[in-house]
C-alpha cells in the first residue's frame, strides 16, 4: 500500500478545490470519491446563480468544469466506497470495497444531503419545483407563489428571503410553533405575504412536468388541502456525511466535524472541509474556501 502525504475524501467543490490546490503546492495527493462523478451536491442543482463569475451555470457543468481543472493538473481519482478510517501512528488508513488506502494527512470532504420528505414524486419534481435551497433557487421563483417547509432556522430564514421575491409564501410546519430563533419567527410573522400553514405536513405533489401545488394534510383533523405554488423548498434539515469519522474527531450534536476557516479537527493530521464542517454558511463558494484553507493547514502539518 503507497503512502500518500494527502488523502481527499470527496469530490465535491470543497474536495476539488482542495485537490487543485494540493496539487500546486507539489504534495503527493490521492481523492477518493464514492460515485463515478465528481461535483457533489452541485452535480443535481439546475442553475447556480451565486457563483461569482459564473452567473447561471449549469450545476451539471459546473461539477464537470471543477473536476476538468483538477484533471488538468494531474490529480488522481479512485472511485471506492470508504467504510472504515483508522487512525494509524503516522497517519490514516481508509478501508474500501476495492482496496485500502494510506495517507499522512486526511481532508474529510464528504459534504451533507439534506433531509427528505418522502414523498412519493418528490425525486422526480426535484429541480422542477422541489428545492431544497431557497439561496440558490429561489430567484427562478421570483412573483410566483411557493411554499417552505419546516419550521426552523434555515426553514424561516428561506421563508424570508423567498418572502422579497415571491408573491406569495406559505410556510407548512407539522407543529403550532417553531423551533427557529425568536428573532427570526418576529420578522417572518410581521411580513405580509407569508400564510403560516400550521400542524400541517405534505402529503403530495402535484404537477406533469413540473410542481404545480402541494396537498397538505392538518395531523390533528386530518383535513387536505391543496396549495397553489410553483415551487416547494424542503427545509427539514439536512444530515452530515460524517459518520466515518465521527470516532476520530470532535463534532457537535449534529454530527458536523468541528473546525475553524484552517480546517483543522481535534485529531492530528485530519483536516476538514466543506458542508460537513461545523460552519454558518453552507454554499459552494465557501466550500472551496475550505478546501483552499485546508491544504494550508496540511503542508504546515506535514512540515512539522
Ligand atoms: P432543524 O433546526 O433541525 O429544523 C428542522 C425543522 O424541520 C424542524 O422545524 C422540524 O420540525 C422540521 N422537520 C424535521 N423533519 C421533518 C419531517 N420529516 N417533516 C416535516 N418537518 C420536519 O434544521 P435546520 O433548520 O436545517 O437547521 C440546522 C442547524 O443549523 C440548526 O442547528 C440551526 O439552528 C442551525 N442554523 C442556524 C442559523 C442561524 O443561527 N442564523 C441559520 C441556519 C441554520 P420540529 O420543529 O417539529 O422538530
Amino acid at each position: 500500500m503507497e503512502k500518500k502525504q494527502v488523502i481527499i475524501l470527496g469530490s465535491g467543490p470543497a474536495g476539488l478545490t482542495a485537490a487543485i490546490y494540493a496539487k500546486r503546492a507539489e504534495l503527493d495527493v490521492l481523492v477518493l470519491e464514492k460515485n463515478t462523478m465528481s461535483g457533489g451536491q452541485v452535480l443535481n442543482t439546475y442553475e447556480v446563480d451565486n457563483y461569482p463569475g459564473l452567473p447561471g451555470i449549469n450545476g451539471f457543468d459546473m461539477g464537470m468544469k471543477f473536476r476538468e481543472h483538477a484533471d488538468r493538473l494531474g490529480v488522481p481519482f479512485l472511485s471506492d466506497e470508504i467504510t472504515e478510517i483508522e487512525r494509524t501512528k503516522d497517519g490514516y488508513v481508509l478501508r474500501g470495497n476495492q482496496g485500502e488506502y494510506e495517507g499522512r494527512a486526511l481532508i474529510v470532504a464528504t459534504g451533507a444531503t439534506h433531509r427528505h420528505l418522502g414523498l412519493e414524486r418528490e425525486e422526480e419534481l426535484t429541480g422542477r419545483g422541489v428545492s431544497y435551497c431557497a439561496t440558490c433557487d429561489g430567484a427562478f421563483f421570483r412573483g410566483r407563489d411557493v411554499a417552505v417547509i419546516g419550521g426552523g432556522d434555515v426553514a424561516v430564514e428561506d421563508a424570508i428571503f423567498l418572502a422579497r421575491l415571491c408573491r406569495k409564501v406559505y410556510v407548512v410546519h407539522r407543529r403550532d410553533e417553531l423551533r427557529a430563533a425568536k428573532s427570526l419567527q418576529a420578522r417572518l410573522l410581521s411580513m405580509e405575504n407569508v400564510e403560516m400553514v400550521w400542524n400541517s405536513v405534505a402529503k403530495e405533489l402535484t404537477g406533469d412536468d413540473l410542481v404545480d401545488g402541494l396537498i397538505v394534510a392538518d395531523t390533528k383533523t386530518k383535513e387536505t388541502r391543496r396549495l397553489e405554488v410553483d415551487g416547494v423548498f424542503v427545509a427539514v434539515g439536512i444530515l452530515p456525511n460524517s459518520s466515518l469519522a465521527l470516532e476520530l474527531a470532535d463534532h457537535d450534536e449534529g454530527g458536523y466535524l468541528r473546525a475553524g476557516e484552517d480546517g483543522v479537527t481535534s485529531a492530528p493530521g485530519l483536516f476538514v472541509a466543506g458542508d460537513v464542517r461545523t460552519k454558518p454558511l453552507r454554499q459552494i463558494v465557501t466550500a472551496v474556501s475550505d478546501g483552499a484553507n485546508c491544504i494550508t493547514s496540511v503542508e504546515r502539518y506535514l512540515e512539522r
